[in-house]
């Protein structure tokens, strides 16, 4: 049976090794004393079978009074000694296992912080929490699984092994030969049982994503109906999570069958050879007790190291996937030498810029600028290119080729903190942090004081609806601002955006129109936003750019004119006929 736990170190070495020297060294002294404490376990669980003889020769046979207090007392403080040690290998065990999930999930988070924005779009959700909460708990269930195995069992399994050869070599030999099959059966069963934990996290995913989908979506589900399709999705999913989760317990308990009967065969053998030895040929019953009662004793140990490599194998599936996201290379990085970007540094300008997210080429040689302080406009036809301008200047991404030059410095030159600080993004479908109203303002400049807060609440237009709220700045907003109108998630958005300061401003206008009065209301605060700042507006109703001192109009990646409204209006072209457009159809 010992080979058997052997077998597991070697056929999973690689990931088995990586989380101990990741995660498990820095504990070596927690772990150090844990061992003291399951080899206590081991030597009290021997001398527990060892003390068997005395037991049946002094007290039973030779009929010794003396001895029977003092190896009752004996008894006694083996236990108490094993049931301490017990209770100090668990409570050190557990915490130690506990902080390894605690620091992965924080590894794991700072990983994902630090990844592309196209991360998010590789991972749904559901995955991304699968890995979090699951595979982050299957790498402590694996290392302690593990320790306890190898510390506990086959330290008792040892010791025990130890009693009964001294007390009786052959027999021993008899026990043993059952430890060939067992491990034969237990490869077999390997195999499956990871073949399911692959399939089960892909399930497990399903489920979290259908939940959120059901939540975030909500509004959709109901209006269309949805709701049979979602049942039917969750219920696949849940099921095959369930039918699984069957599998996985009747491969595991298929071991005990297993051990049951090649255990039963064992013992059977050592009663008929034992028996034979202590009836026909007079051989000491001290020894056959104190080995029998090894045997038995070693027996759990030993069901426990066979089927050690079973469980294991479907803990390190789950952390094989978690590792498979650690190991994903970070997002672009900082130059080593990056310099800080002055903050009133602020004409942002786009030369020969090409740039593609796969095969097809998004920008092609594009060059803009827009200047110092003024507003510049981009319009055009929906996948021109607009967007992915604005991922290249907050450095979403690097250009394939070409240079983004935020006043003459090119900005992968520049720290990712003070590139960051110098821009505001306004999208007017503006996403809101579960929390209150003042976090959400708050987070546009960790360190604002309250009094900034309300300043930039006061420009935003947000003041008085705050006020108005029922607990005020206090108010949480629920998820993604679930609790408030699109205009005033909107204005808390500016608010933010106001307190950031930032130099550049860019900002995404909302393509649905809001109703009039929130319309004015967010004119205005986006006016008093825009001054002084260089801003880039993605338009989408030429009216909102009228006054805007540049436009360039992006067409299929290229800019295809550039000026004020007045001149594209008079020149024939693209502008011109979007303007007409849009003209022909406000006029409707
Ligand atoms: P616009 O903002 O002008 O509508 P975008 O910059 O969003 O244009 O998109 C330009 C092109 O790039 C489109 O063809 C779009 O399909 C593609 N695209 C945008 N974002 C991604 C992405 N994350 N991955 C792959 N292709 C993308």
């Amino acid at each position: 049976m010992k080979k058997s736990s052997k077998n597991i170190v070697w056929s999973k070495r690689g990931l088995l090794s990586r989380l101990f020297l990741e995660n498990g060294l820095q504990h070596w002294k927690k772990y150090a004393i844990a061992f003291f404490f399951m080899f206590l376990v081991a030597a009290t669980t021997s001398l527990s079978a060892w003390i068997m003889r005395d037991v049946i020769n002094e007290i039973f046979i030779e009929r010794d009074q003396d001895k029977i207090f003092s190896v009752a007392a004996a008894v006694f403080v083996i236990f108490l000694i094993k049931g301490a040690a017990t209770y100090g290998q668990i409570v050190i065990l557990a915490k130690v296992g506990n902080r390894i999930v605690a620091n992965l999930q924080k590894r794991l988070f700072d990983h994902m912080l630090n990844q592309r924005i196209d991360f998010y779009e590789q991972f749904t959700i559901g995955d991304l929490a699968t890995r979090f909460s699951h595979n982050a708990q299957a790498a402590r269930e694996a290392i302690n699984l593990f320790v306890i195995s190898i510390g506990r069992d086959l330290l008792s399994v040892i010791g025990l092994t130890c009693v009964m050869i001294v007390q009786n070599p052959e027999m021993s030999l008899v026990a043993l030969f059952v430890a060939p099959p067992a491990i034969l059966g237990v490869t077999i069963l390997i195999r499956r049982i990871k073949a399911i934990a692959r399939a089960e996290f892909a399930s497990l995913t399903k489920i979290v994503t259908i939940v959120q989908e059901s939540s975030i979506g909500a509004r959709v589900v109901k209006s269309f109906g949805l709701e049979p399709i979602m049942r039917k999705e969750m219920h696949h999913a849940v099921t095959s999570v369930q039918e699984r989760a069957d599998s996985m317990a009747r491969i595991t308990a298929a071991t005990s069958p297993l051990m049951e009967v090649l255990g039963g065969i064992a013992i059977s053998l050592v009663i008929l050879y034992a028996g034979w030895q202590v009836v026909g040929d007079g051989a000491d019953p001290g020894a056959f007790f104190s080995f029998i009662t090894a045997l038995l004793l070693a027996y759990e140990p030993a069901k426990r190291l066979a089927r050690l490599n079973v469980n294991l194998q479907a803990h390190l599936v789950g952390v094989d996937i978690m590792y498979k996201l650690l190991d994903l290379p970070p997002a672009i990085l900082e130059n080593s030498d990056a310099k800080t970007l002055e903050p009133e540094q602020a004409s942002v300008v786009l030369k020969n810029v090409s740039f593609s997210y796969g095969e097809a080429t998004t920008l092609k040689g594009l060059s803009l600028e827009a200047p110092k302080g003024k507003t510049t406009a981009l319009v055009g036809p929906s996948g021109g290119g607009k967007s992915t301008i604005f991922s290249l200047i907050e450095r979403f991404y690097d250009p394939i080729e070409g240079q983004v030059l935020i006043s003459g410095v090119d900005i992968k030159t520049v720290t990712f903190e003070s590139l960051r600080n110098s821009i505001a993004y306004v999208s007017q479908n503006p996403f809101l942090f579960d929390g209150s109203v003042k976090h959400n303002i708050w987070l546009g400049r960790t360190g604002a004081t309250m009094d900034e807060i309300i300043e930039a609440a006061k420009a935003a237009n947000a003041h008085d609806f705050i006020e108005s709220l029922p607990e005020g700045y206090e108010t949480r907003v629920g998820e993604d601002g679930a609790m408030l109108s699109g205009g005033q998630r909107q204005r808390i958005a500016i608010a933010r955006a106001m307190l950031r300061d930032a130099p550049i401003l860019l900002l995404d206008e909302a393509t649905a129109a809001l109703d009039a009065e929130s319309e004015a209301y967010i004119t205005g605060a986006i006016e008093r936003l825009k001054e002084g700042r260089t801003t880039l507006v993605i338009a989408h109703r030429l009216s909102t750019i009228r006054h805007a001192a540049l436009i360039h109009v992006i067409k299929e990646g290229k800019v295809v004119q550039s000026g004020t409204h007045d001149a594209l209006v008079s020149q024939e072209g693209l502008y011109q006929q979007l303007h007409r457009l849009q003209f022909s159809n406000s006029s409707i």
